[in-house]
C-alpha cells in the first residue's frame, strides 16, 4: 500500500448526494478550490454519484412507481376510457432497465457539472483525521492519501437501519435499497414499518401485483402528518387494496422453504405471517460509522448524529455537517440541498439562512401527500387561534376530467391575523401544488391573499384557491 501527499483545497466536501454536490457545486461557483469525495459504486463497480436520493431513494422510487402507475390504469382505467388493451403483461427487467438508466443520466449529469466547475471529483472512502485534514482510501485499497482544506463539509448521508428481529438476507429479507431492484413481483409482501419508505415502497410492489401488508408498530397512522390527511390517506390507500396493521410490532422474521415468517404482537396476541419477500424499513440512520479518527474528535450523539448548531457548523473549527447526518430538519433531499447552499455561502462570507419551518414534505405515494407548515392537531395542542379551509379534489373540473379524483387540500390560517400556517395536500400532483403553498408562506401570506389569486382554471390548484376561499366566505 503505497502513501503519498495529495492536494490542498478551499473546501473539501465528503459525499456527493443531494446535500455534498449542491455544496460543491456552489462552493466551485464562489471561486473556492474544491473537492467532493464520493464512494457509492453501482453494481458495476462504477461511481455513481448522487448518493441514496438518487441511487437508491426518490429518484430510483419515482421511476418505479410511475411504471406501476401506469401498468395499474392500463388494467383498470383505460375501459372508462374507451380504449381497449389485452395481454398486458410486466417486464421487471425492462423496467429496472429503464429507472437504471434515469440514475445513470442524472448521476452523470452531476459529474458534468463537476466537471465543469473544475471539481475534483474522487472516488475514494474518506476519513476526517482532524479540522483540516482528510485520509482517502481507494475502493480496493491500493492507495491511502491525505488531502487538506481551509474547511471541509460532511455530507456522508444517511443508510437503513438494521432492525436486530428480522436480519437482512439480501435474499428474502432485504432493505429498502434491495426493494428497488427486485427481479420479480413478489406474490405476497410484508413490509416492516408505515412510514415514507415503507409506504412509496408499498405503492409500487402493491400497483404491480403483489398482495401487500404494513406491519406498524405504532398505533397511529403517519403521527406527524395532519391527521385529517392521514386518515384520509388510510383510507384511500385500504381502498388500493394496502393491508395497514397498525399498533403491530414485528419480533422476528426467519426464512423456511424459500419464505419469510414474520412474527408480530399487536393488542389481541402474538400472529404470524407467511410472505414471499419482506422489507425492512424501520427508520434510517445517519452515516458516522468510521468518518473521523477517534483523534478527530467529532461530536456526535448517542444516536450517530453530528452534533451542530443552527450554522450546521460542528464542534471542529472549519468542519460543517449537513443533509441526513445532523438532526436540524427531517432527513428529506431538499433539506441537504438547502443547507449546502447555506454552509457554501457561509464560507464565502455571504450573508444567507435556511428556513426550517417552511420547508415542505413529500410522500411519493399515488395519490401523493404533500404538507408544510403546522398540522392542526400541533396548532391545538399549542393552543393556537385558528381557522381551516378545506376543499375536495372530486369536486374539482380538472380531477374530474382526468379521474384523479382522491383527495383533499385543506389551509389552516390564523384565526386573528389570517397568516397561513400550514397547507396539507393529499391527491394527485400534491407535490407540485405544495409549491405555491410554499412560496405564499415564504411571503408571510394570509389565506385572503391566496383567496385573491387568480389560478387558471380548470387546474387542480384551483382547489387551493377554493380552500382560501371558503375560509373567506365564512367570515
Ligand atoms: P420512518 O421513521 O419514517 O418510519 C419507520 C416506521 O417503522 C416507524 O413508523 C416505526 O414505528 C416503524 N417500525 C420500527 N420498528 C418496527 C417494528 N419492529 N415493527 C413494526 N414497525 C416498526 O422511517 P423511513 O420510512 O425508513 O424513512 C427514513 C427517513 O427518510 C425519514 O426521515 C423520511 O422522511 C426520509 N425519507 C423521505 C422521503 C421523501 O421525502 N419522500 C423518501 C424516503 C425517505
Amino acid at each position: 500500500m503505497s502513501k503519498k501527499k495529495a492536494k490542498s483545497f478551499d473546501v473539501i466536501v465528503i459525499g456527493a448526494g443531494p446535500a455534498g454536490y449542491s455544496s460543491a457545486i456552489r462552493c466551485a461557483q464562489l471561486g473556492l478550490k474544491t473537492a467532493c469525495i464520493d464512494n457509492w459504486l453501482d453494481k458495476k463497480g462504477q461511481s455513481s454519484l448522487g448518493g441514496t436520493y438518487l441511487n437508491a431513494g426518490c429518484v430510483a422510487s419515482i421511476a418505479l412507481l410511475e411504471s406501476a402507475k401506469i401498468y395499474q390504469s392500463i388494467n383498470y382505467n383505460l375501459k372508462e376510457h374507451g380504449i381497449q388493451v389485452e395481454g398486458v403483461s410486466v417486464d421487471i427487467a425492462q423496467m429496472m432497465q429503464r429507472k437504471n438508466a434515469i440514475v445513470s443520466s442524472l448521476s452523470r449529469q452531476i459529474a458534468d457539472s463537476f466537471a465543469h466547475y473544475k471539481i475534483d471529483c474522487i472516488q475514494a472512502k474518506a476519513k476526517l483525521l482532524n479540522g483540516h485534514s482528510v485520509e482517502i482510501t481507494q475502493a480496493d485499497r491500493s492507495a491511502v492519501s491525505v488531502l487538506e482544506a481551509k474547511h471541509i463539509i460532511l455530507a456522508t448521508g444517511s443508510s437503513p437501519m438494521d432492525l436486530s428481529c428480522a436480519p437482512i438476507d439480501n435474499e428474502f429479507i432485504i432493505d429498502s435499497t434491495m426493494a428497488l431492484n427486485l427481479d420479480a413481483v413478489p406474490k405476497r409482501l410484508a413490509i416492516i414499518g408505515a412510514g415514507v419508505i415503507g409506504l412509496e415502497l408499498a405503492s409500487i410492489w402493491n400497483r404491480l401485483g403483489s398482495e401487500t401488508i404494513l406491519l406498524e408498530a405504532q398505533e397511529s397512522f403517519l403521527s406527524l402528518t395532519d391527521q385529517q390527511i392521514a386518515l384520509e390517506a388510510y383510507r384511500i390507500y385500504s381502498e388500493q387494496g394496502l393491508e395497514l396493521r397498525l399498533g403491530a410490532r414485528v419480533i422476528s422474521a426467519r426464512k423456511s422453504s424459500k419464505k419469510v415468517t414474520v412474527e408480530y404482537q399487536d393488542s389481541d396476541g402474538t400472529h404470524a405471517l407467511r410472505v414471499d419477500k419482506l422489507i425492512v424499513a424501520s427508520g434510517r440512520k445517519p452515516n458516522t460509522e468510521n468518518l473521523a479518527a477517534a483523534e478527530a474528535d467529532l461530536l456526535l450523539d448517542e444516536n450517530g448524529y453530528v452534533h451542530v448548531d443552527e450554522n450546521c457548523r460542528t464542534t471542529l473549527p472549519g468542519v460543517y455537517a449537513i443533509g441526513d447526518l445532523t438532526l436540524l430538519g427531517p432527513m428529506i433531499a431538499h433539506k441537504g440541498i438547502e443547507e449546502g447552499l447555506f454552509v457554501a455561502e457561509q464560507i464565502a462570507g455571504l450573508h444567507n439562512q435556511v428556513n426550517y419551518e417552511i420547508l415542505p414534505s413529500v410522500i411519493f405515494t399515488a395519490p401523493e401527500i404533500a404538507w408544510v407548515g403546522q398540522t392542526e392537531q400541533a396548532l391545538r395542542a399549542m393552543g393556537e387561534s385558528i381557522k381551516i379551509g378545506t376543499f375536495p379534489l372530486n369536486v374539482t373540473a380538472r380531477a374530474q376530467a382526468t379521474g384523479q379524483t382522491e383527495g383533499i387540500v385543506k389551509i389552516i390560517a390564523h384565526a386573528d391575523t389570517d397568516t397561513i400556517l400550514g397547507v396539507h395536500i393529499i391527491g394527485s400532483q400534491a407535490s407540485e401544488m405544495i409549491a405555491e403553498a410554499v412560496l405564499a408562506m415564504e411571503f408571510s401570506a394570509s389565506s385572503e391573499d391566496l383567496a385573491r389569486t387568480i389560478h387558471a382554471h380548470p387546474t387542480l390548484s384551483k382547489a387551493l384557491h377554493s380552500a382560501a376561499l371558503t375560509i373567506k366566505n365564512k367570515k
